[in-house]
């Protein structure tokens, strides 16, 4: 048969398909109990005082914004090596971008670009915990500006012994397909304040309302719910899985030829992404990689700055040139992790 081990793949078994089976057979299935456990299940895990579930990272993002007063006028701090879902969620909100750029080694927003590029229009920093690995958040909350954690890629990290999420004004997540863990497209909002997390509660159901001003349909539907229960019930086992495989990574694939990601102090991360840099032949590698069924991937499609016609971005330039992912997720076998080490190892004693 022929190998074929995807770039990235959900975690999801029958225990699961069970319990979605049920709600769609209860006929409760828009937001309802089951969203509301999952709620109160997501803000426990965290730590905090509570959580709002929305239907993306996108929704929860747009939603954070709004619940901090950002508005017209006001500029928003984003990093330039992300995904454009931060980008719209600033636009949604007719907030202007301030785009900074990253730090190579780990690929999360630079405290010195922050730095340079703030002003006193700055109402809030998104900082999204790149590939699973918590950004320097002391730093980071230095600034005196609002800080939105963007955990799509970071959930079960943790710094200093917390939970990402729980260090700024909010912490925004998301459940799609490829992420920590799924409920198919679906986001949450966690935060500590009350005031924040009930305008959030507000501005996501339009319906039902004294008064009007815009508002969105964002809300999570019970079979989503459902599923994102019982996939936060096995989200330490799942996070386990993966940072065994980075271990095991580490280790097979130390060489000084290509960087392996970063380990610090203080910081652990969930391996969302297993990111190497490849400065010689990235092409190469991937292409090796591919005819031998494993999919690798550049993991970001393409820079903010880049869409916005901006330069002077260094490292964000220099990591799309040379940052490969490699698959890590907890449903690869032992048989397929050796494989891929001894692979890339392969592919790097190659061409690198
Ligand atoms: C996936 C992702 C988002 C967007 O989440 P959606 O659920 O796809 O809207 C935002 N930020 C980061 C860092 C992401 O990885």
């Amino acid at each position: 048969m022929k190998i074929c081990i995807p770039h990235s793949k959900p975690t999801l078994n029958s225990h699961d398909a069970a319990l979605v089976a049920k709600v769609v057979h209860s006929g409760h299935v828009s937001e309802g109990s089951q969203v509301l456990k999952f709620e109160r299940a997501f803000a426990r895990y965290q730590g905090q005082k509570g959580a709002v579930a929305v239907n993306s990272g996108t929704a929860a993002l747009h939603l954070a914004l709004v619940a901090l007063g950002v508005g017209k006028g006001d500029e928003v701090i984003i990093p330039s090596y992300v995904c454009t879902a931060l980008l719209n969620a600033v636009l949604y909100v007719q907030a202007r971008p301030r785009v900074v750029d990253v730090y190579f080694e780990d690929g999360n927003i630079s405290t010195e670009s922050v730095r340079k590029n703030i002003t006193r229009k700055a109402k809030a920093l998104i900082v999204p915990h790149m590939f699973g690995q918590p950004a320097d958040m002391k730093d980071l909350l230095g600034f005196g500006v609002p800080v939105i954690e963007d955990c799509a890629q970071a959930v079960g990290a943790s710094y200093e012994n917390k939970k990402v999420g729980s260090f700024g004004a909010a912490g925004v997540f998301s459940f799609y397909a490829t992420k920590m863990m799924t409920t198919g497209e679906g986001g949450m909002v966690v935060s500590d304040h009350r005031g924040l997390l009930k305008r959030v509660r507000d501005e996501h159901n339009y319906d039902h309302k004294k008064e009007y001003h815009i508002r969105y349909n964002y809300k999570m539907t019970d079979i989503q719910a459902a599923l994102g229960r019982a996939q936060l019930e096995r989200l330490p086992k799942m996070l386990h899985r993966r940072r065994q495989i980075a271990d095991r990574y580490a280790t097979a694939l130390s060489s000084d030829k290509i960087q392996l990601p970063p380990r610090v102090k203080g910081k652990e991360s969930a391996f969302f992404r297993y990111v190497l840099k490849v400065p010689r032949n990235r092409e190469r590698v991937i292409r090796y990689l591919k005819a031998k069924g494993i999919y690798a991937a550049a993991p970001v499609f393409n820079p903010i700055h880049v869409y916005l016609k901006k330069k002077s971005f260094p490292n964000t330039d220099r990591l799309m040139r040379e940052a490969v992912s490699i698959p890590i997720y907890p449903s690869l076998t032992e048989r397929e992790v050796n494989y891929i080490a001894a692979n890339v190892r392969a592919a790097v004693k190659k061409f690198c």
